[in-house]
């Protein structure tokens, strides 16, 4: 499963990359996703502020 959707208003925060998409009934979800390697973490979100807040408490286990 690909981590890049047609992401808007991308912000980086330490290995994590966190982005706002459409779903495919239009509603605004938001991703957070590490880009480091081999660590795989990936959530979506309903609100914003809790993907950043979930981008800001990751830590990469490797
Ligand atoms: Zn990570």
């Amino acid at each position: 499963m690909s981590v890049y959707r047609r992401f808007r208003n991308r912000l980086r925060i330490g290995p994590v990359e966190v982005g706002t998409y459409y779903d495919g009934r239009g509603r605004e979800m938001h991703t957070a996703a590490c880009t480091a390697p081999r660590c795989g973490f990936s959530a979506d979100y309903h609100d914003r502020s809790a993907a950043e807040l979930a981008a800001r408490a990751h830590r990469c286990s490797a």
